[in-house]
């Protein structure tokens, strides 16, 4: 394919998303009304509902199933010693130039190597200037140095800082994992990815402490839970490639990195990361704060342990979903997602709106099905408008309250992606279901 179709290609389906995500109330702009904040968004009621989902399915698979991780929900604002011991006060850098002709800003490190000229319209590029994508804040009524600290630009430093709060609580044997879920800020000045790169976005983080014989082992062992994981969503294969970080893109901490990349319309970029830290923020905390964070099993001398770090994004999760549910057929436009991450499983119509008894059965049906399922009520328009309605959200069961239904207590399930419908007892509905969401 020549590369015009391919930037065709990419910017289409991604204006496609970003359309259906304004109009469907997924996703909007931040700070519409006041013109705009350049990188920030806010999620409507459906985004919410794919935020949460995902998080929850993670927190489930990683936390909740495991006995060897431990769940914790630390500071946003942390001492700033935390970021000074991390590395990040002084090597958490990006690299920036500015096109001379459009003005738009490059994070140089994002670009290919050989990229010489702005690769929006071709422009001459500033000299590369440095730059750190922490925010600064202050704590306490001065605005002065000391009073200075930052919001946390990644979620995995609290888990170090807790490392012997957890041990004495605890007392897990390694190998074990600490696991967080949380906003991170970064001062991000590349424009118009859309959710894939903003100013705040939210991790899903493990820090998972290992003998540092057995890093290999681990390391490939979490390469593989991030992949049957992001697999399990309903995010394809083939949609998906691993990516082993060159020695000079190592971040300060690292000794290996493979990035787990998602083919955004053609374009290969990161979804997820997982990266060998050594003992390197374990050892570092010790030495700031004058406090040994060691394991020590009984008789024996302490060690600092290693950490494997699997990194995902709740945000590009959320994008990638809706790029591999996207699905324009030839009479609709169909978000083929996986019920797990759906807005709403179930969406309930009476045939009719104006017939009373149609509408209170509807009524009553939606009532007990959304104590155990998200379930969605609609009495607008004819029924064909509110199957298309439905499909563009990626609901993927509908059910209709007939005449029939009055006479025999059974009602119509038709499915989103066959489209074939069933009839079934309003008795067996609640079984149904969570038959088919078990099996999905
Ligand atoms: P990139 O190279 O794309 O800037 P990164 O390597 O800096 O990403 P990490 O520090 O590895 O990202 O962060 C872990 C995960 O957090 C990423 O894989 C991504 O899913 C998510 N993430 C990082 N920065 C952003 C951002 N600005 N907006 C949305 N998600 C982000």
């Amino acid at each position: 394919m020549d590369s015009a179709k391919k930037t065709d290609e990419k910017e289409n389906l991604l204006a496609k998303v970003v359309s259906l995500c304004k109009r469907r109330g997924f996703v909007y702009p931040g700070s519409e009304i006041y013109g705009g904040l350049a990188n920030t968004f806010d999620y409507g009621p459906l985004g919410t509902e794919i935020l949460r989902n995902i998080k929850s399915d993670w927190w489930t698979t990683f936390v909740s199933k495991r006995q060897d991780i431990y769940g914790i929900d630390g500071g946003i604002i942390l001492n700033r010693k935390v970021w000074e011991a991390s590395g990040h006060t002084e090597s958490f850098i990006d690299v920036l130039a500015e096109c001379k002709k459009c003005h738009l800003r490059h994070q140089l490190d994002k670009l290919p190597k050989d990229v010489k000229t702005c690769p929006d319209c071709g422009g001459e590029l500033t000299k590369a200037r440095k730059f750190n994508p922490m925010f600064k804040t202050f704590v306490g009524p001065l605005q002065n140095e000391d009073a200075t600290t930052y919001l946390r630009p990644e979620t995995a430093q609290a888990i170090f800082t807790n490392f012997n709060n957890i041990l004495n609580s605890f007392s897990p044997k390694l190998p074990f994992g600490i696991a967080q879920i949380g906003k991170a800020f970064r001062n991000e000045i590349t424009l118009g990815k859309f959710i894939f790169r903003t100013l705040e976005f939210e991790q899903m983080e493990i820090e998972y402490f290992i003998q540092e014989k057995d890093w290999q082992k681990y390391f490939d062992r979490w390469k593989k839970a991030i992949w049957d994981w992001a697999i399990s969503l309903g995010i394809k294969k083939e949609s998906l490639r691993w990516r082993n970080h060159e020695k000079e893109e190592l971040a300060h901490y690292s000794k290996k990195t493979e990035d787990l990349e998602f083919n955004f319309g053609g374009e290969y970029r990161e979804l997820y990361g997982l990266a060998y830290r050594t003992d390197f923020d374990l050892r570092n905390h010790s030495r700031f704060s004058g406090k040994k964070l060691v394991y020590r099993e009984e008789g024996k001398t302490g060690f600092y342990p290693h950490v494997v770090e699997p990194s995902f994004g709740v945000n590009r999760t959320f994008l990638a979903i809706l790029y591999d549910a996207y699905n324009q057929e030839k009479d609709r436009l169909v978000l083929k997602l996986n019920p797990k991450v759906s807005p709403y499983k179930i969406a309930v119509f009476p045939l009719l709106a104006n017939k009373e008894n149609l509408v209170k059965k509807a009524v009553q049906i939606y009532g007990e099905l959304s104590r155990e399922f998200t379930t969605a009520f609609d009495g607008i328009g004819n029924i064909g408008k509110r199957y298309r309605r439905q499909d563009e959200i990626g609901t993927p069961w509908c059910i209709t309250v007939d005449f029939q239904t009055i006479e025999n207590e059974t009602v119509t399930v038709r499915d989103r992606d066959t489209m074939k419908q069933e009839r079934v007892a309003i008795s067996r509905l609640e079984n149904y279901f969570k038959k088919a969401m078990a099996a999905s």
